[in-house]
């Protein structure tokens, strides 16, 4: 049978139905998945090595004999260590696993077999180690040693060589190859190599590019790269077209309020805050949906960005919402606005999850009427019984937390009313491009006069009671503090135990301190009381699990401490460390590493010590831990890359994201025969609402 792109895998010689069934769990179904599994990495073997001459970072293949397998507990943890002691005449070396490859990987290893290691030499403490490299049965044709063999990640029941054999199959019998979408010129311009040729040269390697290949450097990866990232760019510079050519609101130019506002503060707004409320202005008068992102560190300010939004917003007779993503926050907020908004006659309404009834009912009334002129919220604000008269600004604070949906649900409350979203987690440059490529962005980048910078020290467990000492002395000194515990999903309870148990030795422990507890499994009354108290200093401290991660500013709590930092994200550790520093007192931010740590671990949090910006964290946690981190439920797109990677690849990004929206300036309807491709694939990929800018 003549193999197709889209004939099914079993359908391949040598396949058959089981192998198939196996392939499609793994998303592999036709003959064009299969061609796109590219290779994870290339073994080259023309470099034949013995363990006596390896060198740090050497990525290498050899041949040795397995002398033993065990396994370990990492630490006090649960997870475990394989180890594979390997030799051969020259020397021996481990292969270490901190995670399993699957089930029964290990169980292929007889003491004294002969197998061939593929992977990169590790420095760990002063030893060389491998660390995951890949372990294979000798083959037979070992003597092909000119050669640069594909390997590609391996599943139960599919090893490489079968997956580059079946490959191999389709390569020699595929009667078609997938069709060039790219419009000619673009190709011509960014001598980009043709896509069969790059598909074919990705599973059959000219082993004279070798290195470039294993660095996924060669002309083959870079024309697939460029192709993946120029389709989310392309979908995303549609979307801002699109976006731009709506109707929007125009607000006018006149703003008492906000001038009232400005003038009534007891502090100077910072330069930055001035320009991104400028850029704002500009906006809202501009008769055009505003889709703004304003990205700030925390403490920098963006709530009364906001708020000055909101007041223009009233100062034109619209009604503003915001939404918050914790009760904690959404009440934070309403205080402020009160505080800051009432005497100015703007009325406020607090929606949340544990608004009662009667009060929804009344917030209900007030909402039609336009007798509530701001309402701030939780995701509560989205439900379909939350009617505006007339709304003309949503807000919506720390943007990582929330969805694309739940925007457009949103929007459908009013007539395109304006957009402002705010985020304290700083995306990294390349992330912004891409996450919020349909954005415009606002950049918060000073710190209101007056702060000093926060402190920061990592230590060990062993140093934790001087460490409460520490805390003790300056709450004595009037302060207040956080001790934080991490909350990881899977060993929820036990790290509420941790948290609550905690919570009562320190009671015992230092009788004369005021602790509180705050956990997510609590009554929101209850929670509230906990941060009123907390907030009007009738406690000291506050031990919590992270809802208090994101926007809690009490100026008057200067030490934080978090338990098990090991065990969080540096964007979080940063967010954390945020909930100090926002008074006129020094703050300290203490990290508390576990004693099992690895020395990686270690470094990452050490990292902490050295920075402040909020920035630099989210650049170095993208370098170590990907994207996930910052996206959200925000666009599946992005995680969806075959081989594309956001860190390695950001220089093919930027002439990618370049090419696209060169593209759409220049042919917005995409009409042009050249670009017929396009608009087809777009409407394919992203269905017909991704071109409802421009259909
Ligand atoms: P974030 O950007 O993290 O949301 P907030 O809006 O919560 O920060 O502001 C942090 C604190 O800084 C608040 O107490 C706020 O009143 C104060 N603040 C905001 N702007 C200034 C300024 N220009 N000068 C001094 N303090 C400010
Ligand atoms: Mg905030």
């Amino acid at each position: 049978m003549a193999l197709r792109l889209e004939t099914e895998i079993q359908y391949i010689k040598g396949v058959g139905p089981k192998l198939g069934a196996l392939f499609s769990r793994h998303g592999i179904r036709n003959v064009l998945d299969l061609l796109q599994n590219y290779p994870r990495a290339y073994e080259d073997r023309r470099a034949a090595r013995n363990i006596a001459s390896l060198q740090e970072g050497d990525v290498v293949s050899l041949r040795a004999r397995v002398m033993s397998v065990s396994s370990y507990n990492m630490g006090r943890s649960t997870r475990k260590i394989y180890d594979v002691l390997i030799r051969d005449n020259t020397g021996q070396i481990r292969c270490k696993y901190f995670r399993t490859p699957y089930k029964g990987y290990f169980e292929r290893f007889q003491n004294g077999q002969e197998i061939r290691v593929v992977g990169k030499v590790t420095n760990y403490r002063g030893r060389l180690e491998f660390h995951h490299p890949d372990l294979k049965d000798v083959e037979p044709d070992e003597d092909l040693k000119d050669a640069l063999i594909p390997i590609y990640v391996e599943n139960e029941g599919l090893s490489s060589a079968k997956i580059s054999k079946m490959i191999q199959t389709c390569l020699n019998e595929v009667k078609e190859w997938p069709q060039e979408k790219l419009p000619l010129s673009l190709v011509q311009k960014n001598r980009l190599m043709a896509l069969d040729e790059a598909l074919y040269r990705l599973h059959c390697p000219e082993p004279e590019n070798g290195h470039l290949y294993n660095e996924f450097k060669s002309e083959a990866h870079r024309r697939v790269i460029f192709e993946e990232f120029f389709w989310l760019e392309l979908y995303l510079a549609s979307k801002r077209s699109g976006l731009k050519s709506e109707k929007g609101l125009a607000f006018s130019a006149a703003e008492p309020s906000v001038k009232k506002l400005a003038d009534s503060l007891p502090f100077k707004l910072t330069n930055a805050q001035l320009n991104s409320y400028r850029e704002i202005k500009k906006d809202l008068e501009s008769g055009k949906p505003m889709n703004r992102l304003v990205q700030g560190d925390v403490g920098s300010g963006k709530t009364l960005v906001s708020f000055m939004a909101a007041l223009k917003s009233f100062d034109s007779n619209y009604q503003t919402c915001l939404m918050a993503p914790t009760e904690i926050l959404a009440e934070q907020h309403y205080k402020n606005a009160q505080k800051q908004l009432q005497e100015l006659g703007v009325v406020t309404g607090l929606l949340t999850g544990k608004t009662k009834t009667k009060e929804r009912q009344e917030i209900l009334d007030k909402l039609q009427n336009g007798e509530i002129h701001f309402l701030i919220g939780t995701h509560a604000l989205i439900e379909d019984w939350v009617q505006f008269q007339n709304l003309g600004l949503v807000i919506i604070d720390e943007q990582h937390r929330f969805g694309v949906a739940q925007r457009g649900l949103l929007k459908n409350k009013g007539q395109s009313p304006h957009f402002l979203i705010m985020t304290a987690t700083p995306i990294p440059r390349t992330l912004a491009m891409t996450v919020y490529g349909d954005l415009d962005v606002s950049i918060i980048n000073e710190m209101p006069e007056g702060r000093t910078p926060i402190q920061t020290r990592v230590i060990n467990e062993s140093k934790r009671l001087p460490a409460l000492d520490f805390m003790v002395s300056h709450i004595e000194r009037g302060r207040q503090a956080y001790i934080v515990y991490p909350l990881v999903e899977e060993s929820e309870k036990i790290d509420l135990k941790n948290a609550t148990e905690e919570y009562e030795k320190l009671k015992v422990q230092f009788p004369k301190v005021r602790f509180g507890l705050l956990h997510g499994k609590m009554k929101p009354a209850e929670k509230d009381a906990v941060m009123t108290d907390f907030r009007e200093h009738k406690l000291d401290v506050l031990v919590s699990t992270t809802v208090i991660e994101v926007g809690v500013d009490v100026p008057n709590a200067t030490i934080m401490m978090i338990e098990h930092a090991d065990r969080f994200g540096l964007s979080q550790l940063h967010q954390l460390r945020g909930r100090v520093g926002r008074g006129l007192h020094k703050s300290f931010c203490v990290m508390i590493m576990g004693y099992a740590v690895s020395q990686e671990t270690r470094e990452r949090i050490e990292f902490m010590e050295r920075t402040s910006d909020g920035f630099k964290v989210a650049e170095f946690d993208l370098e170590i831990r990907g994207p996930g981190e910052f996206m959200g439920s925000r666009q599946s797109g992005l995680t969806g890359f075959k081989m594309a990677n956001l860190v390695r690849d950001f220089e093919i990004l930027k002439v990618a994201r370049d090419a696209a929206f060169d593209i759409l300036h220049r042919d917005p309807l995409l009409k042009s025969k050249e670009n017929q491709a396009l608009r087809e694939e777009l409407m394919k990929a992203y269905g017909p609402t991704a071109l409802a800018g421009i259909a």
